[in-house]
């Protein structure tokens, strides 16, 4: 089977990575795409929520979609979340699937800054898919991370899981931007400030 991770912190889960995931399986026939949120990203300072509500919201996100799963993994793991480690353990349980990870532009122009990225492109593909706000310029890449990089056509989507806390602190509505599903969840726990 052809599996595409699609690996984030997802603080929260919002349509941009659904989008992403969906263009990702749809232009490279992926069987399934398995969403990962880490726990502790190497690149970001603020833990936000914790990975129990973040696996949460992931999972109501994706309820429904026939090819789409949640792998806890990074989350059980605890403490900095690598997806070289996370991708060796994947191979290891899985030795018959392919791996294809799927970022967007702004982490496709981060590449080079992954934790051992000479291992990890060793190991699978990238499914690069555009983003407002960035270029999505593989052929800026050196040259090991050109050859594992491919591309997937998303309707561009301006949304960040940042702007979606900050919409929800200064009280305006984040109403769609997430699935109507993760909304009644974050109403229901009370969370990023959100009033029913
Ligand atoms: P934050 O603002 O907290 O960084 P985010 O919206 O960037 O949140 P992440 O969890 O950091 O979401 O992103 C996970 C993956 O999804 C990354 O590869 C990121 O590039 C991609 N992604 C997030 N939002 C979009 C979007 N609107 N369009 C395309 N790709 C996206
Ligand atoms: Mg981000």
């Amino acid at each position: 089977m052809k599996i595409g991770i699609m690996g984030g912190t997802f603080d929260p889960i919002h349509i941009g990575h659904l989008l992403a995931a969906e263009a990702a399986r749809d232009a490279h026939a992926l069987d399934e795409v398995w969403f990962m949120p880490s726990h502790i990203p190497p690149h970001k300072e603020d833990a936000g929520m914790t990975g129990r509500v973040r696996l949460a919201m992931a999972a109501e996100a994706i309820a429904g979609h026939p090819s789409f799963r949640l792998l806890d993994w990074e989350v059980k793991r605890g403490g900095i979340s690598y997806t070289v480690d996370t991708v060796k353990e994947l191979k290891e349980v899985y030795p018959d699937h392919s791996f294809a990870f799927i970022i967007g532009a702004d982490m496709v122009n981060y590449l080079p800054k992954w934790n051992r990225i000479e291992e990890l492109a060793g190991m699978l593909t990238f499914i690069g898919v555009n983003r407002p706000g960035s270029k999505l310029a593989v052929d800026q890449l050196p040259d090991f991370l050109q050859k594992a990089v491919v591309t997937a056509d998303m309707p561009l989507v301006d949304i960040s899981s940042t702007t979606i806390r900050e919409r929800a602190a200064a009280g305006k509505s984040i109403r769609f931007m997430v699935p109507d599903r993760v909304y009644d969840y974050i109403v229901r726990s009370g969370i990023y400030g959100v009033q029913p």
